[in-house]
């Protein structure tokens, strides 16, 4: 029985396929314990598009309480969202972090140079190293400031829509960078997603190995490290609490033992 930290609805993620109906047959079809709804919040994304990329929160919270009445007592929703990182917004999160009875926040980085990888392809050409030493130092930006919030969202973003032979984001590209975000976030006590999108993502271009790098993994733990949550970052049903059996069994196999969700913003530990 799983907590999955990541999730969106289309009823305030402008990307998503799934209502709320639709989540919960999902989580319980995948014997969810908990959902974590994560709706985006991309404050002054700096391309015009057809989809939001924020919802008004006041709203969102109106709305869930609604969506409590609708869940079964098997499955606990939580109220949860996925703020998108840039350093002139810390102040603004931080003030709806606070105005808001959020269980669990994520921060995440969906921009690289200020602008979205998944719409603009130039940046690849940069190469993997450089670019994503450039992506986990933008991270320790965030780690390391005063930001207000929980998990830092999927380290690997900037590797998922690569176009790379492969594409998988590796300890050894950038050691040094994932050296100080973890040093940042065993000192903040953040902690370190495991976004299970990823990996379906790089089984679906037919990577041998498409569980995150051990050793990515491997240093976080020999550092301190020792938060994680698992996200699946579903936008369907289908994606809810994808691969978590496949990744429990490899963080066993790593030596970790516990698993870690927010509830009122508190952490709560699951034994794995
Ligand atoms: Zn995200
Ligand atoms: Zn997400």
């Amino acid at each position: 029985m799983f907590i999955d930290s990541h999730s969106h609805t289309k009823h305030f993620s402008g990307d998503a396929r799934m209502n709320i109906s639709d989540l919960i047959s999902g989580a319980l079809s995948a014997s969810l314990k908990a959902v974590v709804i994560t709706e985006h919040y991309d404050d002054d994304y700096p391309h015009k598009i057809d989809t939001p990329m924020t919802c008004d929160i006041e709203s969102y919270y109106e709305s869930f309480q609604q969506w409590l009445t609708q869940s079964p007592p098997s499955l606990e929703l939580r109220f949860g969202i996925e703020m998108g990182y840039q350093s002139g917004l810390v102040n603004r999160y931080n003030n709806i972090v606070q105005n808001y009875p959020f269980d669990s926040v994520i921060m995440s980085s969906h921009l690289i140079y200020g602008i979205d990888p998944y719409l603009f392809r130039d940046c690849y050409d940069l190469g993997p190293k450089e670019l994503y030493s450039k992506y986990i130092s933008d991270l320790v930006e965030i780690a390391s400031g005063n930001c207000n919030f929980d998990i830092l969202g999927h380290y690997d973003y900037i590797s998922r829509y690569a176009p790379y032979k492969d594409c998988k984001m590796y300890y050894d590209i950038c050691p040094d960078e994932f050296d100080t975000l973890f040093r940042a976030m065993i000192n903040s006590e953040k902690s370190l997603e495991i976004n299970t999108r990823s990996i379906s993502k790089l089984r679906s271009q037919g990577h041998d190995n498409p569980m995150p790098d051990d050793r990515i993994l491997l240093r976080y733990k020999e550092l301190g490290g020792t938060i994680i949550s698992l996200g699946s970052d579903a936008h369907s049903p289908d994606g809810l609490g994808q691969y978590f059996n496949e990744t429990r069994k490899f963080l066993k196999q790593l030596g970790f033992d516990i698993l870690t969700s927010y509830k009122n913003r508190k952490p709560q530990m699951t034994v794995l």
